[in-house]
């Protein structure tokens, strides 16, 4: 038997890919479980790659109009009985405000006062809260389209948590818009939707499926909902963020009304979409290896790190003045629309211990300069989407010349390795045993990576929705828009059907 390639992860991904995952997060210092239950504490390396995220979607928000604003953390729970579905989806899963003080309870401890005579909800989303400053502020249709965006916290009681994937309370956007007619307002779902899906191509380097969602599986108070899905290593699906079509119901349960250019009163349309933290989680599981995070150059928070290497103080100071050089070479370079991101790790301990680090933490480029090096006029490079040992040595006036092609290299190699394994796991199907097979690992008691993504006939019933849910444990993902109608026949109740949807186990 061979030997086995020593890995900075343990487990692997094939090994135990939920263990991998716990142990990527923390090998790469991105965020940890706080001692508040289902919270997490994301860390200054995680939190950095966020801060990338909410700048690129920012400016991407801007540039289609929309304009940023800030709404109450707490929703009276009289808003949230309004939208009698969206008070159904979310009624399980919220914090509930009851008290606005604490008082000694005459034994040495606290206890709450104060008792509010109407409970308040922690926002799990702000649909209803929003709406009711939008009901004040639309009167005419020269106020729409209301494009409105907010970064906020919000929070969903959840009893099972996962850093990034499922946490209590978790940071996301929530876009927000009003407008005077359907066609508007389903134009904006859609092109948010885009917009999204090409962030995640672009800049995550993910590959991603856009479609719509059943019934069963859109947002409560919605009449569309509108997905961007990604497939992850272990061949799950990842629900990266949604654009929903929210009709008039939100209108109707705001009261948001303008008048018509025509001089009637009508109520208006409205939308909501949002990505969140999770995204972070959908980074690791898209591109992670045995080694750790493998972070796309253009969300990457350190493009270049420059690890110097030297035994003595001699050899310090003739490093030292070279890395000095090199950084000043570099710090005024852009990558596309950021500022080229260069970090010298001088920390006092030994050079394999720092650059192993920096692999951990999915750095694209690591650049080691010893002696040597310095001598030749050149660094030593390693790349993030190569082997940790497959390293190159070249001049540093290359290095500098090219090391913004080199990234574009590396975030275009990263997303076809992502492409490819996602285009080899979506098989299409028209056999009911084949799809049974497909969904059933040959381990029950501790599951192999199996499965992917079945693009099969579904007729429409929420029972064959249901059944396979139930069985297996798959639920379609979405109902992709890229696709043309053809006959065929549903994968579970055999009735005939005109499309074909994408089911998957999920995250
Ligand atoms: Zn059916």
């Amino acid at each position: 038997m061979a030997k086995k390639e020593k890995t900075a992860i343990t487990p692997t991904r094939q090994e135990n890919y939920p263990g991998w995952y716990q142990q990527v997060v923390k090998a790469a210092d991105l965020a940890e479980n706080s001692e508040v239950r289902g919270c997490m504490v994301i860390k200054p390396w995680g939190y950095g790659i966020w801060e990338n995220i909410q700048r690129t979607l920012d400016d991407k928000f801007k540039a289609t109009g929309h304009v940023n604003a800030y709404f109450p953390l707490f929703i009276p729970k009289s808003y949230f009985e309004k939208e009698a579905e969206h008070v159904e989806g979310f009624a399980k899963e919220c914090a509930v405000v009851t008290h606005s003080r604490l008082e000694d309870d005459g034994h040495g401890g606290l206890k709450p006062a104060g008792k509010l005579t109407e409970e308040l909800i922690v926002r799990p989303t702000s649909e209803t809260i929003i709406g009711a400053s939008f009901a004040k502020w639309v009167s005419s249709y020269r106020d729409l389209p209301l494009l409105i965006n907010q970064w906020a916290n919000v929070v969903r009681w959840e009893l099972r948590t996962r850093l990034f994937l499922r946490t209590t309370e978790f940071l996301w956007q929530e876009g927000h818009t009003v407008h005077a007619s359907s066609q508007e307002a389903q134009d904006e779902t859609m092109m948010i939707l885009k917009l999204y899906a090409d962030f995640a191509r672009e800049y995550l380097a993910m590959p991603v499926i856009e479609g719509r969602k059943t019934e069963s599986e859109k947002f409560p108070g919605a009449e569309a909902t509108y997905t961007f899905e990604a497939m992850m290593q272990d061949k799950k699906a990842l629900q990266a963020g949604t654009s929903h079509f929210l009709g008039q119901k939100f209108a109707k349960a705001s009261n948001i009304k303008f008048q018509s250019k025509e001089g009637v009163e009508e109520f208006a349309w409205t939308t909501s979409w949002g990505v969140t933290t999770r995204l972070i989680g959908a980074l690791i599981m898209t591109h992670g290896d045995d080694n750790g995070v493998v972070l796309p150059p253009r969300i990457a928070p350190v493009h270049v790190v420059v690890v110097p290497i030297y035994r003595n103080e001699e050899e310090q100071k003739t490093v030292m003045a070279f890395v000095q050089e090199l950084e000043d070479a570099l710090k005024d370079m852009r990558y596309h629309e950021r500022a080229l991101q260069v970090k010298v790790d001088d920390r006092d301990l030994r050079g394999g211990e720092k650059v192993w680090e920096w692999i951990k933490k999915g750095v694209p480029v690591r650049l080691e300069v010893g002696p040597r090096d310095v001598a030749a006029a050149s660094v030593f490079m390693g790349r993030r989407d190569m082997e940790p040992r497959q390293k190159s040595g070249m001049k540093m006036t290359d290095f500098v010349e090219n090391v913004t092609g080199i990234l574009d290299e590396i975030q275009n190699n990263i997303f076809k390795k992502a492409e490819t394994f996602m285009n080899e796991n979506i098989i299409s199907m028209d056999d009911h045993d084949v799809f049974c097979d497909y969904f059933t690992p040959k381990n029950a008691e501790n599951p192999e990576i199996h499965g992917g993504f079945a693009l099969a006939h579904w007729c429409g019933d929420a029972s064959c929705e249901e059944n396979v849910k139930k069985d297996l444990k798959v639920t379609i993902r979405c109902i992709p828009l890229a696709q043309e109608a053809e006959e065929g026949r549903c994968i579970v109740c055999g009735k005939p059907s005109t499309k074909r949807v994408i089911y998957a186990k999920s995250y």
